[in-house]
């Protein structure tokens, strides 16, 4: 065998970089899986419908590449938004979006600035650029530290509207503020937007700095699609599709977007279902006395009490290790000092919160 150590040759960019660890996908079945904010429902049967009809017979569709730029999908999602196709570009989940922004907008001398606790995916993808991360922390009661975000002179900032790992939400007031005073690119994640009721895509039109990212993973049931976007100018599209992979979204991927975005009916009622069963369960830990910020997402960032009044990391990993022995998984993030008191639960199924409720009932009589 030749001798090579292929670690010598790697990139810079890459030498100090690990991989960004999701939530667990656990093989087998009997889980009650409240970890990855996957929707609890199915997706509309006009998915089947539409992924049946590209792989009806012998499959021979599949022998063709895809439509390298998505068009129809990208109308619908204009058509779903209000805005121009021109204003949209179709991407491999919302992730491949973000990789985009941060391939185009950061490079060594660009910085990328998010607000602390997001999504932890944007330092990942900054280090692969090999360039600046800035986490801003939250002003007094989780405000939105406004004078740190313009003035840490960063090239692009994401804001997570609704954030996570929190589920808070802010409205237009406040991204309005941020794409008018920050000099950058203004990257905002609605990954959630769909249980929040609020999207900044109408106001790409004013504002030439603005990306609105959106995704099909938690709101429409198509996690295991992968169909994400961004609407934003027309300029900016452009720029995207630079470094867009040539056939970044397969056959099947574009058929099940355009047939989930016009089955709006179908997903007002199941969203709305969601929503009720939040309300539910944050009735539940209220009940607790345990403590959470207002959910405008589907999962609740709740801080676990035992009976004997404490929190804290030690109680949280003990409920987390305690309801995983009984097959329900939620999300810990036990090296993230800030938030590793609190558990990020999934609103689920109604089925699914009663064992989540009952798990934790007997959590109560155990501690
Ligand atoms: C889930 C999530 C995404 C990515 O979703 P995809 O499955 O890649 O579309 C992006 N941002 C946030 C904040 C998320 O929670």
């Amino acid at each position: 065998m030749k001798e090579f150590d292929p670690i010598e040759k790697v990139a810079g960019s890459v030498r100090g970089l690990s991989a960004y660890v999701p939530g667990e996908q656990p093989s087998g079945g009997g889980w009650v899986k409240l970890n990855t904010n996957e929707f609890p429902y199915p997706p509309s049967p006009r998915v089947a419908e539409a992924v049946a009809s590209q792989i009806s017979g012998d499959c021979g569709s599949l022998r063709l590449y895809p439509d390298p730029v998505s068009s129809a999908l990208r109308e619908e999602i204009g058509r779903y938004f209000g805005v121009g196709a021109e204003n949209v570009i179709a991407t491999n989940g919302s992730d491949e979006l973000l990789n985009l922004a941060v391939r185009a907008f950061s490079d060594s001398e660009k910085s990328v600035a998010a607000l602390d606790p997001s999504y932890s995916l944007y330092p990942v993808l900054a280090k692969m650029q090999a360039s600046g991360y800035l986490p801003i922390d939250f002003g007094e009661g989780m405000s939105v530290p406004y004078d740190q975000i313009f003035s840490c002179g960063a090239n692009m900032f994401i804001f997570t509207n609704p954030n996570a790992p929190t589920g808070m939400a802010w409205g237009e007031d406040v991204v309005r503020r941020i794409a008018e005073g920050f000099d950058g690119i203004v990257l905002v994640d609605e990954a959630y937007g769909p249980f929040s009721g609020y999207t900044a895509s109408g106001l790409v039109g004013e504002y030439e700095n603005l990306i609105v990212a959106g995704t099909m993973s938690k709101g429409w049931g198509l996690a295991g699609m992968r169909v994400g976007w961004a609407v934003a100018s027309e300029k900016i599209i452009g720029i995207l599709d630079r470094v867009r992979d040539s056939y970044n979204l397969d056959r099947l991927a574009q058929a099940a977007g355009i047939a989930a975005l016009r089955d709006t009916q179908y997903y007002e009622k199941f969203r709305a279902k969601v929503l009720r069963t939040r309300g539910e369960t944050e009735d539940f830990f209220r009940s607790l006395g345990w403590s959470f910020p207002e959910s405008s997402s589907n999962f609740i960032f709740v801080t676990p009490v035992d009976s004997r009044g404490n929190s804290g990391f030690e109680v949280a990993n003990d409920l987390f290790e305690f309801l995983k022995a009984r097959k329900i998984l939620v999300r810990f993030f036990p090296s993230i000092e800030k938030i590793n008191m609190s558990l990020r639960i999934t609103v689920g199924t109604d089925a699914q919160m009663a064992a989540l409720k009952a798990a934790i009932g007997q959590w109560l009589s155990a501690r």
